[in-house]
């Protein structure tokens, strides 16, 4: 039986695991810390419970095809739907809900921005061709060498996907109003890009959204590694928890095993699921892994607070967005100036909106997102709790009357946290989704093509960040593995 090391339990290692042990591999995985999941975990506090990472489901089918492909019913996870998508609280106090049923968004639109619904209609119907385009080439596909991603059918959709604008500038193509520029580009933010950074190619986030509809997982999203823990042991695969892998051995431009506290131990091949960056720390300088020139540049970090509340507002949604004045602004201070902004953005995930269970009877749990820049260069002890109170106090006055007086229990993660997880400069979401950084310009699955035996999925490789794409990224890794090495 051939053997294959995963260095970390992490969405990319456990789903990697799932799908090599269902073709007869021998599944070892190497986890750091105390239990698997990596980003997608609970912080918990008594009877309070929520997620510390993930919370947004998008691409629905994906993550549940890739699941069943791996030999994981689809009935172990249970996904809610949230309709509306969430609301956007527009500084202007307009409210924005977004829908899945077009109609109805296009009425929305019309509603707060007369003239604009007919261009929603628009973006929607382009979309509709360029979707499945855009996912099969840049979502299905690995680009091992360079001539595989210069094609002339591919240049064509970039153009076509505007990728040489970037996302808030594309979207512009079809909405005037400041604030559907906004609504329809902060997505970007979900895999730590801005929106005037990141290229015209994600505006299929805003699309997959209203076509894919937003989900939640019962139970909150770091329910799933545990499933997938238990799956794979019950099928015989193995997790070492508390182990940390401290190098590959590497000889002659083969990758042949992993070294822990514990010794070498060999294998046929190897999976890295760490943040892609600190693969180069493991692998001892190998003349076959070119030394890269420019440093990664990180997606942004985030400051977040989790809270235990006394109250619940029964009117509030699952998923919603508060933004200042000028979410372009305060975002060029996060972006470009590298500070925490004057007036922030933040979002608010409030799951007992769709599962009442996921508090106490009477009471919510409540996660708000703040996007800052990465660890490097500011004081986040200090920084972080001034930032807290202020958008607590914010949201209270903008859709959470009662809030502060409420809160049972609070805790406060900063990108230093995230640093000290192993995350690349303290960034969320892996290195930074700009051009020169996506599709053939990201780190491959098969991340060297002189080295055999060594692959990688996670948020840093293509296809790139968020649960369901890892999860595809970890799918191409192990196709290849088994083109490769499967005989
Ligand atoms: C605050 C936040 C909010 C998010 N929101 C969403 C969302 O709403 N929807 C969404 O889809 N995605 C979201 N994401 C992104 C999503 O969580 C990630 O893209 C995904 O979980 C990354 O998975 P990964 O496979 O890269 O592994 P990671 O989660 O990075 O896990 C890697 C694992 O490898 C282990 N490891 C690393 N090095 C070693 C070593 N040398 N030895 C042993 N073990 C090692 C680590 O300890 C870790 O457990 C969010 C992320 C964050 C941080």
């Amino acid at each position: 039986m051939k053997r294959v090391g995963i260095v970390g339990a992490g969405i990319g290692g456990l789903t990697s695991a799932l799908l090599l042990n269902r073709q007869g591999w021998d599944v070892t995985v190497y986890e750091r810390g105390s239990r698997v999941g990596g980003r997608i975990a609970f912080e918990q506090e008594g009877d309070y419970r929520i997620d510390q990472g993930p919370t947004i489901v998008l691409l629905p089918e994906m993550l549940l095809g890739i699941l069943e492909e791996a030999g994981v019913d689809r009935s172990k996870v249970e996904l809610l739907r949230c309709d509306p998508l969430y609301r956007v609280h527009y500084h202007s106090e307009r409210v924005m809900s977004k829908k899945t049923d077009r109609e109805e968004q296009a009425t929305e639109i019309e509603r707060l921005f007369p003239g604009e619904g007919r261009s929603f209609t628009r973006f929607m119907k382009d979309m509709d061709t360029l979707f499945p385009a855009g996912r099969a080439a840049f979502l299905e596909q690995m680009f091992p060498r360079k001539r595989d991603f210069f094609t002339p059918s591919l240049m064509s959709l970039m153009g076509r996907l505007r990728a040489h604008k970037s996302v808030r500038k594309a979207v512009g193509d079809y909405f005037e109003h400041e604030e559907l520029l906004d609504a329809y580009s902060l997505q970007s933010l979900y895999i730590g890009g801005s929106p005037f950074g990141t290229p015209g190619i994600y505006s299929l986030l805003p699309y997959a959204e209203h076509e894919y509809g937003i989900w939640m997982v019962k139970g909150g999203y770091a329910a799933l590694p545990a499933i997938l823990e238990q799956e794979l042991l019950s099928r015989g695969g193995k997790i070492k928890l508390e182990t940390e892998v401290t190098g590959l051995t590497i000889r002659n431009g083969i990758c042949q095993g992993i070294e822990t506290a514990e010794g070498i131990e060999q294998f046929d091949a190897v999976i890295y699921n760490g943040d892609f960056p600190h693969l180069s720390g493991l692998m001892n300088q190998v003349p076959e892994a070119p030394v890269k020139r420019k440093p990664y540049r990180p997606s942004s970090g985030c400051v977040l607070i989790y809270t235990g509340v006394d109250k619940r507002w029964e009117d509030a949604t699952t998923h919603q967005f508060f933004l200042p004045p000028s979410l372009d602004g305060s975002l060029r201070e996060v972006f470009n100036q590298r500070q925490i902004p004057v007036k922030s953005s933040f979002y608010v995930f409030n799951p007992v909106a769709v599962d009442e269970t996921a508090a106490p009877p009477g009471q919510s749990v409540l996660y708000f997102l703040i996007p800052v820049p990465d660890a490097e260069g500011l004081h986040w002890e200090q920084e972080s709790e001034t930032l807290a109170e202020r958008v607590l106090e914010e949201a209270e006055q903008r859709g959470f009357p009662g809030l502060r007086a409420a809160i049972e229990w609070k805790k406060v993660r900063t990108p230093a946290d995230a640093a000290r997880d192993g995350l690349y400069c303290g960034g969320s979401f892996g290195i930074a989704p700009v051009l020169f950084q996506s599709g053939v310009y990201r780190p491959q699955p098969k991340p060297f093509p002189k080295i055999q035996g060594l692959y990688a999925a996670g948020a840093s490789v293509h296809p790139g960040g968020g649960v369901p794409i890892v999860m595809q990224g970890a799918r191409m890794a192990v196709n290849q593995l088994m083109k490769e090495m499967g005989k």
